[in-house]
C-alpha cells in the first residue's frame, strides 16, 4: 500500500469491507449502486489499460472507499475523485489526506451529473467502476459536451457495455453506440461475473477501454441529430428528420418555403444517406456527413 494511504481495509475481501464499514456506523446504498470491485488482478487491469505516466490527470468516478485510487496514486497519478456519498467521501478525505496535501488527491463531493463541469481540471484520463443509473448518461454528456479524454478506463453492466460498443446493424446499437464511435475506439477489457463484486450485483458487467482517434471532433449539430434519427428506430431516417426539422424549425431554419419533407430528403441525400435507410444501419461518418450537410444549409438562407 502506498505511504500516501492511511488505514485502508482489505480491498480484496467483501467480509472486510463489510466489518470496515460497520466500525464506522456505515452501511452499502443500493440506490447510489454500490458493488466494491474485489478481484484485485480486475482493478490492476483496469488501472494498467489507462497507460498513465507520472504526473497525469485522472478523473475518477464513483471511488467509493478508495480501492483503485490507491492503485491510481501508486502509478503516479494526480487523481480528482467524484463521489456522492457524504459517508465515503469523509473517509476518502481521511485515507488520501497525504496525497491531498501533495497536491495528488482532491475530491469533489455530490452527483457527477451535476459537478464535473464546474469542477473540470482538464485530467486527459477517466477510470470509473460505474453505477448503472449513470453509466450512459455521463459518458454520453461528456461526449456531447466535447469533454473528451485520451482514455476512459471504464465498468458497467454488460448490457450497457454492449450498445455503448455495438456497430452499425445490431440491435444494441442505439444513439449512444453512434456517440462513443464518434470521438473513440473501443475495446472491450473482460467481463466481470457478479462474484467480482462485493455485495455481488444481480447482473454481470464488463470493462471497457475508450481509446481517443486523433482529428475526429463532434459538434454542436452532431447529437441532436443522432437522437433524432434514432427516435423512433422503426421510422426510416426520412420520417424521423423531417419530425425534427419541423419542430426545430426555429433553431435550425433552413431556406424559407421548403418543406420539412423536401428538406430531409435533400440533406439526407446530400450526405450519401438513402432517405429509406434506418439509423440502426448509419455509422458516425454518415451522421457527421449529415451533421455538415444542416449546418451548410443553415447558411445557405
Ligand atoms: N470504485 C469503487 C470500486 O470499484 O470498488 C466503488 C464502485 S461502486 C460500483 C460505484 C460508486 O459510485 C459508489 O461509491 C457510489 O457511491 C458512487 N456513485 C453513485 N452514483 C454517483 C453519482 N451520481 N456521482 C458520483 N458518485 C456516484
Amino acid at each position: 500500500m502506498t505511504a500516501l494511504t492511511r488505514n485502508p481495509p482489505d480491498y480484496n475481501s467483501g467480509n472486510a469491507i463489510r466489518a470496515f464499514l460497520q466500525d464506522r456506523g456505515m452501511g452499502i446504498r443500493k440506490k447510489w449502486g454500490q458493488h466494491f470491485l474485489v478481484n484485485p488482478r480486475a482493478r490492476s487491469l483496469l488501472a494498467e489499460a489507462l497507460e498513465i505516466r507520472n504526473g497525469d490527470g485522472v478523473f475518477e468516478i464513483g471511488p467509493g472507499i478508495g480501492a483503485m485510487t490507491s492503485l491510481l496514486l501508486e502509478k503516479g497519478a494526480r487523481v480528482r475523485a467524484f463521489e456522492i456519498d457524504p459517508g465515503f467521501s469523509a473517509l476518502l478525505r481521511e485515507l488520501f489526506s497525504g496525497a491531498a496535501a501533495e497536491g495528488l488527491f482532491s475530491l469533489v463531493q455530490g452527483d457527477v451529473l451535476k459537478t464535473w463541469e464546474q469542477n473540470d481540471d482538464g485530467s486527459p484520463y477517466l477510470l470509473g467502476n460505474l453505477p448503472y443509473t449513470i453509466a450512459a448518461v455521463l459518458v454520453g454528456s461528456l461526449i456531447e459536451k466535447g469533454r473528451f479524454f485520451r482514455r476512459m478506463a471504464i465498468t458497467v453492466q454488460k448490457e450497457v457495455a454492449s450498445r455503448m460498443a455495438a456497430k452499425p446493424g445490431g440491435g444494441d446499437y442505439s444513439s449512444i453506440s453512434v456517440l462513443c464511435a464518434s470521438v473513440y475506439d473501443i475495446k472491450p477489457l473482460m467481463i466481470l461475473k457478479a462474484a467480482s463484486f462485493y455485495p455481488p450485483p444481480k447482473v454481470d458487467s464488463a470493462a471497457l477501454l475508450f481509446t481517443r482517434r486523433d482529428g475526429e471532433q463532434n459538434r454542436a449539430l452532431f447529437a441532436p441529430l443522432v437522437r433524432a434519427l434514432f427516435a423512433s428506430r422503426r421510422k426510416t431516417a426520412a420520417n424521423n428528420l423531417e419530425h425534427f426539422l419541423s419542430v426545430s424549425a426555429t433553431m435550425y431554419p433552413g431556406a424559407s418555403g421548403i418543406r420539412p419533407r423536401d428538406r430531409a430528403e435533400r440533406l439526407l441525400l446530400e450526405s450519401g444517406i438513402a432517405p429509406k435507410e434506418r439509423a440502426e444501419n448509419l455509422d458516425y461518418r454518415a451522421f457527421n456527413a449529415l451533421a455538415d450537410a444542416l449546418e451548410r444549409d443553415g447558411k445557405r438562407q
